[in-house]
């Protein structure tokens, strides 16, 4: 048996396009075109990468995207004037601050600071709160990625069994409620869980969200799941000239070549959930728009 190879690309694209159309509508029909607001603090590269390609999804889509970059020096003050300049403008529907934040910032200070119904990341308490309650919220985007290919996975998830292995705020906890709300049989593994594997071969659904290469290996997956891979981990090429010359790969935190064998389905990394995520944040900007503008 192979497993099916969950395709993050085509899935993504597909959302952008529906996103696009929405826009169009929006813009048509209300005049409203849905703006997100990035904001930048410092040179992280990878972090400048991320950021770019927002603002030209956010473009493709037909949004109105503007990218505030500010100096390493900013002091907290000044973020937080930008962030409450940023919630008063009626043209920015989504409010994205970039992370990770410059050492001396207060990234959590910073995220209470958006305005929760702007808050297209979903890290606010309040939308943490909303999802937990099962109102509506604005959920992370990576999370909201994975519930989408799951639902095209496999259709109806109800009755499911579901493991996520991770429990951060940005994924494992989101991706879990969302789970839970779609009658899934959830449980929360982490670093202090016991027997970890036997745990893994209980689930239907596999959610590994943990930052560690590859840890999650063919005999601790079910036959026939369906495992999403969240993990973007960068390690050194298997070829030990390229390894040598400091060449290094993305990798999951599922060793997928083994795991191929046994899954039904399975997410690749790269080419998987981390491409739904900007996809994802469109996806939420719109809502946003549209949920300010009172339009159901
Ligand atoms: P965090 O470091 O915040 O959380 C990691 C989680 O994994 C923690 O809950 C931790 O448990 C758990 N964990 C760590 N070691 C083990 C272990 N040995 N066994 C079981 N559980 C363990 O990471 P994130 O949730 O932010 O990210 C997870 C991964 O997803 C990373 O590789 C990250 O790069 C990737 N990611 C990908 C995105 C995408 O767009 N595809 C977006 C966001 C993240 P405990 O709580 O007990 O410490």
């Amino acid at each position: 048996m192979t497993a099916d190879i969950i395709d993050g690309k085509l899935h993504a694209a597909r959302v952008r396009a529906d996103v696009a159309q929405a826009v169009a509508e929006l813009r048509a029909t209300h005049g409203l075109q849905p703006g997100l607001a990035v904001v930048l603090v410092g040179d992280d590269p990878a972090s400048q990468v991320y950021v770019r390609s927002k603002g030209e999804h956010s473009l493709a889509a037909g949004m109105r995207s503007v990218t505030h970059r500010l100096s390493g020096d900013t002091t907290q003050g000044e973020l937080l004037q930008l962030i409450a300049a940023l919630n008063a403008d009626p043209a920015v529907h989504g409010i994205l601050v970039q992370l990770p934040l410059p050492l001396g910032l207060d990234q959590q200070a910073a995220i209470a600071a958006i305005h929760p119904d702007k808050d297209v990341d979903g890290l606010n308490v309040v939308n943490a709160g909303r999802l937990v309650a099962g109102m509506d919220a604005l959920v992370p985007c990576t999370p909201l990625g994975c519930l989408l290919l799951l639902r095209e996975t496999l259709g109806d998830l109800a009755g499911l069994r579901a493991v996520v292995v991770g429990r951060s705020l940005l994924v494992g906890k989101p991706i879990a409620q969302l789970l839970l709300q779609e009658n899934c049989t959830v449980t929360m593994a982490h670093s202090r869980t016991r027997d970890l594997p036997a745990i893994c071969r209980e689930a239907e659904i596999l959610v590994a969200a943990v930052g560690r290469p590859r840890m999650i290996q063919a005999d601790w997956i079910k036959p026939g799941a369906c495992v999403i891979d969240v993990g973007i981990n960068r390690v050194p090429f298997d070829d030990p000239a390229k390894a040598a010359a400091g060449q290094t790969k993305l990798v999951g935190d599922v060793d997928y070549k083994s795991a191929l064998a046994v899954a039904g389905a399975i997410t690749p990394v790269p080419g998987g959930v981390g491409l739904m995520t900007v996809a994802m944040l469109l996806q939420n900007t719109v809502t946003a728009a549209k949920r300010q503008a009172g339009i159901a």
